[in-house]
């Protein structure tokens, strides 16, 4: 299977066999600033390089992109990190530059499917899955197919609102999600906000090992946030198991602990036992992920 994560700093373009090995691929900075032509023809080029050197022939395609996919592979939202990209007919525009049917998911979406296929979700029926890094993304799978939801979003818990009020601005244009919380760069705001300093989220965790009052305050008041929106959000999705991915899972049970007892503290009945488990993938889950939509969808 073809396999392309569109993210906003790198293209991944990737070969991806049934059992989600990747068996091989090719990466460009992504022409961010360019417009979507120049990104759907720098996906095209390493399409090109990497379907030239595989071993047999490649029938299909599966893509995890920046911003909200519609039900046609057509990108409805993106922040303006990426310009031009909202609007974009995504699957149409690839199935004629690769000449094979092409299948397009969000790329949080993509990732939740590889840990919900086969990374720390595998064999259970439903999991939400949450990636904390510059952002905070969420996805819902349920029965090793993500749920889309009406509007491509379900599972997007980092715009679930916080418990804590502080008025924090969200990247999307609202105020006090969980994403203004408990987000790498949240952390290192809120961090700076405190001390005065500027530093980045692994000093900061480095700083909390150290018993430094003010790095540790941060990262419990996230972990805090955290733990009560997975819990009340698992209320309404009643997943099986939570999965935390992404780079600010480096903070560890430092992280995790608090969040788990602050989640079972909003938890329902039975759902207090739902497990708030570390991802197994990282950075390739999206392609992995992308790759196991192609398959399903052929
Ligand atoms: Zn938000």
């Amino acid at each position: 299977m073809l396999a392309v994560d569109i993210g906003g700093t790198k293209i991944l373009v990737g070969l991806v066999d049934a059992e989600g090995t990747i068996v091989a691929s090719e990466q460009v900075a992504t022409p961010a600033r360019e417009g979507a032509e120049a990104i759907i023809a720098a996906v095209a080029g390493l399409a090109k390089q990497v379907l030239a050197a595989a071993p047999s022939r490649v029938s299909r395609c599966g893509v995890g992109t920046a911003g909200v996919v519609g039900e046609h592979g057509e990108i409805t939202s993106a922040t303006d990190h990426l310009s031009g990209w909202a609007g974009t007919q995504l699957q149409q525009r690839l199935i004629a530059e690769l000449g094979m049917p092409v299948t397009v998911l969000n790329d949080v979406q993509a990732s939740g499917l590889c840990e919900g296929v086969l990374g720390a979700a595998r064999g259970k029926r439903s999991a939400l899955i949450v990636a904390l890094g510059t952002g905070v993304g969420g996805s819902l799978v349920r029965n090793g197919q993500v749920e889309r939801g009406a509007y491509g979003i379900a599972g997007s818990v980092g715009h679930h609102l916080s418990p804590l009020r502080q008025g924090r601005p969200c990247p999307c244009g609202g105020t006090d999600h969980l994403e203004a919380y408990a987000s790498g760069t949240a952390m290192e705001l809120e961090y700076e906000r405190r001390t005065g300093r500027a530093i980045r989220l692994r000093e900061i965790a480095a700083l909390a090992e150290a018993d430094d009052a003010e790095a540790g305050a941060v990262i419990a008041e996230a972990a805090e946030v955290l733990g009560a929106v997975l819990g009340s959000a698992n209320n309404v999705v009643d997943a099986e198991v939570i999965v935390v991915a992404g780079g600010v899972l480096a903070l560890g049970d430092r992280l995790l602990e608090p969040a788990r007892a602050a989640a079972r503290r909003e938890a329902l009945g039975l759902s207090r036992a739902v497990q708030i488990v570390p991802a197994r993938f990282g950075p390739t889950a999206c392609l992995i992920g992308a790759a196991l939509a192609a398959f399903g969808a052929a």
